[in-house]
């Protein structure tokens, strides 16, 4: 079974991680959305809320889970048995950052692989600290998120 591990904050979910999600479906047989609990970093939105807004976003996608973590992601990708970590690229940025990252992690785990979709170009610009700014000086931020979900 193709288990694939997309790690995150979710700190809201995006229309942009929606879409990577949405277009990893047909590749793999079950997506695990993996909210990180990062003990130096304070989220904006509950985590109940934000497990509860990736689910009400793949409620018609039963192989889309979503669950929280802590730890390293590679550590939770052996211990659910998954071999593939899902990653978004935006930009040369991400790519520097991701590079590293996945580096590191293919040489203590050389057996779990990380897949990289590019970004469509109209999601490029969207990052969940922008959507957070514009929700807390009281913008628009519903259009940056999923259709199915409601932020307050
Ligand atoms: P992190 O807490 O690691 O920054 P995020 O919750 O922001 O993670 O994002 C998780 C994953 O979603 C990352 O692979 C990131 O590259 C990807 N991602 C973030 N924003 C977008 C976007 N607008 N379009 C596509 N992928 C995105």
């Amino acid at each position: 079974m193709k288990i694939a591990v997309f790690p995150g904050s979710f700190d809201p979910i995006t229309i942009g991680h929606e879409s990577i999600i949405k277009r990893a479906i047909p590749l793999f047989d079950k997506i695990i959305v993996a909210i990180g609990k990062n003990n130096e970093k304070t989220s904006y939105f509950s985590i109940e809320k934000r497990i509860q807004w990736i689910k009400e976003t793949f409620i018609e996608h039963p192989s889309v889970e979503v669950c929280e973590y802590s730890g390293l992601t590679i550590d939770f990708c052996k211990e659910i048995n998954a071999r593939y970590i899902l990653r978004g690229l935006r930009t040369s940025a991400d790519f520097e950052f991701e590079r590293s990252i996945g580096q590191v992690n293919k040489q203590m785990h050389p057996e779990i692989e990380t897949i990289f979709l590019l970004t469509l170009p109209e999601h490029t610009h969207l990052a969940s600290s922008i959507v957070r700014d514009v929700h807390r000086n009281g913008g628009d931020a519903q259009q940056f998120v999923p259709k199915a979900i409601k932020l307050d």
